[in-house]
Order: C-alpha cells, then structure tokens, then sequence
C-alpha cells in the first residue's frame, strides 16, 4: 500500500491546499494530512479546530485520513508507514524552501521521498496568511476558502 503524507499548518486550509489534497490523494492508496502542531507559533485556529475543519471538507475522498503532529516530519511518516511526503508549489519564492526541507528530510530519512505539485493557476496567490489579513479588515474571503472554512473564519473574527 502507497501512503502519502501531506505536511503543513493549514490555518486555515485554502482552496489551495484542498487542489493539492484533491490531486494528490489519486497518485496514493491513503493520504494523511499532517496538522503541524508547532508550540512556537501562534495559530489562529488551534490544532484540533484545523484538524476537524480538514476532515470536513475531505469528508468526499474516501482515502484521505487527517491528524495532528509535531515533532519531526519523518518521524511522522515513518509513524505512518508512509513513503511519501506531499508538498504544493506556488512561486519560485517556495522552491528554495522547499528544496532544503525536502534535501534534509531524504538525508535523515532515505526511504522517503518528496513529491511536489505545482500549485493549481487560480490558486497560485492564496496562502493562509494573506486569507487572515483579509479576514482582519473584514474584506470578501468566499473566493479562498471551501465553504464550510468560511462560518469558521467568521466565528473566530467574532470571538477576537
Ligand atoms: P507551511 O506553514 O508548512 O508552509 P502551509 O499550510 O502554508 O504550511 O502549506 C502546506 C503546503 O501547501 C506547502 O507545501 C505549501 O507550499 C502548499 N500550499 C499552500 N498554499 C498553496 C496554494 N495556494 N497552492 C498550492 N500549494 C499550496
């Protein structure tokens, strides 16, 4: 069996991240979003909301599974039995990133390898950080986010 395993803060997940998801989950037999649970940054989402917000707009792909993690990424394949880690392209500013991570994690972990996905064209803007300034100044995010992500977004304005 083929797993993937794709990496990533997803605070919140984009329609970007959800192509990626989407594309990549057909090249694997399982794929397991990885919910970074990273102790030194301060989400806007905690991990257990990104987790569940990921579950629900996968809810349609039979095999992609969602969990949190932390610690190290190959640990975390390893973990899983996963040969795969899934990562998504956008500009060139993300391939010198990208190409470190990737390098070092085939360093410590020979036996598993990087797969990326160049991003889809209409999302090729959208990241999570720019999605919560947008939010911040109460600007339109109905094009950048599943729906479901939206009332979320919304809730956690108002809570703020
Ligand atoms: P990180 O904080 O590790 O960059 P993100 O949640 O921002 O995690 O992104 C996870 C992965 O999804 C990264 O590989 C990133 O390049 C990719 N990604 C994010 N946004 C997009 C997008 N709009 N199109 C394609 N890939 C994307």
């Amino acid at each position: 069996m083929r797993i993937g395993v794709y990496p990533g803060s997803f605070d919140p997940v984009t329609l970007g991240h959800l192509d990626i998801i989407e594309r990549s989950s057909k090249i694997v037999d399982k794929l397991i979003v990885g919910v970074l649970n990273n102790n030194s940054k301060t989400p806007l989402f905690s991990a257990t909301e990104r987790v569940n917000m990921l579950k629900e707009v996968t809810s349609h792909i039979p095999n992609v599974e969602v969990q949190a993690f932390s610690g190290l990424l190959v640990d975390f394949a390893k973990k899983n039995d996963a040969c795969i880690v899934v990562r998504g392209l956008r500009a060139i500013t993300d391939f010198e990133y990208e190409l470190q991570m990737s390098q070092t994690n085939r360093i410590i972990s020979p036996d598993i390898d990087t797969i990326f996905f160049t991003t889809n064209l209409k999302y090729a803007y959208l990241s999570s950080s720019t999605v919560k300034e947008v939010a911040k100044f109460g600007g339109d995010i109905s094009k950048f986010l599943p729906e479901k992500v939206i009332s979320h977004m919304q809730e956690k304005f108002k809570e703020q």
